[in-house]
C-alpha cells in the first residue's frame, strides 16, 4: 500500500490497514482536522460478521467526523479504563459484551490495549483475519537536499538531525505528523510506509472482535488504536477495552465516547490511580461511572472519593476466588462463577439510567430493558424465587 494523495495531490496523514492477498483495504488520508477515514472493502467488512449495508466500498470514520454513517453514530461507544494496570478492565469489558450480545443487542468489543491485548484469551473470536497497519514516515533525498535545516527546525519531535552534509530521520521518535515534507524548499522528503503493527477482526460468539497489537519495538501506539478503532464495523454497541494509565493512548481510545467506566479496586493504590482516571475523563469531558473490582463491605474512601467527584458507582464484583481462579483459567467469569451474570445485568441498566437519551435510540433501550427484566423473570420462575433485578 502506498501513501495516499490528497486531491491536490500533496501527501496527506493516514494510517490504515494494508491490503493483503487481493483483500482491498486501503488508507484515504483525510485531512480533516479530527482524524482520518479508512476505506475496507465490503469482502473485508463480510468477513468480519459485520451487516453488510452497502455494495462496493464502505467509508469508516471518527465518530465526531462522520455524518453519513447513520449505524456509526447511533452506536453507543462504551470505554472500559482505570487509572492502573490491572484492576479487571478487560474482564468487565468481555463479560459486558457478552451479556449484551445475549441479550439481543450488537455488540463490537475493541481491544485498544495495544502494547498488552489480552481481551481474545476470554472472547476467543473465530474468523480471525490479520491486517498490517502502518503510518507515513519521512525519507530524505540526500542527493536533493541543500542542507537547510528547515525541516528539523519545524519538528516538534527532534526526529531530524540536520548536519552539515547530512540530513538523519530518526523513525521511532516521528510522529507522521507531515511538516517537514511541507516545509522542504526542494522537495527532498518523500513519504514511506512504515508497519507499526497489526489489527485482528473476528468473530466470538455473537460479539465482533477488533483488536490492536503494537509492534515489539514500536514506541507510539495511537496509530494502531485508531487504526482498530477505524475497523470496527457497525452495531449498537461498541466496548473499547482501554489501556491502562492516562497516558495518549488512552485519551486516543477515550476521545469520542459517550462514556467511560473506570474500573477501580479498593485499595490505597487503586484509589490514587481512581483519581487520576477521574481527571482524565474530567478533562475530556467525558461522563463516567466507577466499577469496584474485588468490592467488599466497606469501601468508605471509594465512595467518599467518588462522592466528591460526583461519580456514581454502577456495579461491584465481589472478591471471590472463585472468579480469579475463572481469570487465570482464560474462562468468562459469567460464565463459571454462580449469579455474577445477573451482576452484569444490573450493571447494565444502571448504565442505561446515567447514558444521554440521546446517547441510545429508544427502542434499542427499551429492548435491552425488557430482555433483561424477561431473562430474569425466566430464571426467578425457575429457581421459583422472586426476581432479583426486579427487586432493586
Ligand atoms: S513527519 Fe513530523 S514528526 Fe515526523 S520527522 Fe517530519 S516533522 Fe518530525
Ligand atoms: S528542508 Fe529539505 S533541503 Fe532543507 S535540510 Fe531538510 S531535507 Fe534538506
Amino acid at each position: 500500500m502506498g501513501p495516499a494523495r490528497s486531491d491536490k495531490g500533496q501527501w496527506v496523514r493516514g494510517w490504515g490497514l494494508a491490503a493483503e492477498e487481493g483483500v482491498a483495504a486501503e488508507a484515504k488520508a483525510v485531512k480533516a482536522g479530527v482524524g482520518v477515514a479508512v476505506e475496507v472493502s465490503a469482502a473485508a467488512v463480510g468477513a468480519a460478521g459485520r451487516k453488510e449495508k452497502t455494495s462496493g466500498r464502505q467509508t469508516l470514520q471518527p465518530k465526531s467526523s462522520l455524518v453519513e454513517n447513520q449505524d456509526a453514530l447511533l452506536a453507543v461507544r462504551l470505554a472500559i479504563a482505570s487509572g492502573k494496570g490491572g484492576t479487571g478492565k478487560t474482564t468487565i469489558a468481555t463479560n459486558l459484551a457478552m451479556r449484551l450480545a445475549h441479550h439481543g443487542q450488537e455488540v463490537v468489543y475493541v481491544d485498544c490495549d495495544v502494547e498488552a491485548p489480552n481481551g481474545h484469551l476470554f472472547l476467543k473470536p473465530d474468523e480471525v483475519r490479520e491486517y498490517p497497519v502502518n503510518r507515513l514516515v519521512p525519507q530524505v533525498s540526500q542527493e536533493r537536499c541543500q542542507h537547510c535545516g528547515d525541516c528539523g527546525r519545524i519538528c516538534r519531535y527532534n526526529a531530524i538531525l540536520c548536519l552539515a552534509e547530512r540530513t538523519l530521520i530518526y523513525d521511532e521518535l516521528c510522529h507522521s505528523c507531515g511538516g517537514c515534507v511541507r516545509v522542504c524548499p526542494t522537495r527532498a522528503i518523500t513519504e514511506i510506509p512504515h508497519f507499526v503493527g497489526v489489527v485482528r477482526i473476528g468473530i466470538a460468539g455473537k460479539v465482533q472482535f477488533v483488536s490492536g497489537t503494537l509492534k515489539v519495538s514500536e514506541a507510539s501506539s495511537p496509530p494502531v488504536i485508531r487504526a482498530a478503532l477505524q475497523a470496527m464495523p457497525p452495531s449498537d454497541w461498541v466496548i473499547l477495552d482501554a489501556p491502562p494509565g492516562a497516558a495518549c493512548s488512552v485519551v486516543e481510545t477515550l476521545r469520542d465516547c459517550d462514556y467511560v467506566l473506570l474500573v477501580s479496586e479498593p485499595t490505597p493504590f487503586g484509589l490514587h490511580d481512581l483519581q487520576i482516571a477521574l481527571e482524565l475523563a474530567k478533562t475530556l469531558a467525558v461522563p463516567c461511572g466507577v466499577v469496584v473490582n474485588r468490592a467488599y463491605s466497606s469501601m468508605a474512601e471509594l465512595r467518599e472519593l467518588c462522592g466528591q467527584a460526583q461519580v456514581p458507582v454502577l456495579g461491584e464484583i465481589p472478591d471471590d476466588l472463585a472468579i480469579a481462579r475463572a481469570y487465570s483459567r482464560g474462562q468468562r467469569i459469567i460464565d463459571v462463577v454462580p449469579g455474577l451474570h445477573r451482576t452484569f445485568d444490573h450493571l447494565l441498566l444502571r448504565l442505561l439510567e446515567e447514558l444521554q437519551p440521546n446517547v441510545l435510540p429508544f427502542r434499542t433501550r427499551q429492548d435491552l430493558e425488557q430482555a433483561i427484566y424477561a431473562n430474569d423473570r425466566m430464571e426467578a420462575t425457575n429457581l421459583n424465587e422472586p426476581g432479583r433485578l426486579m427487586a432493586t
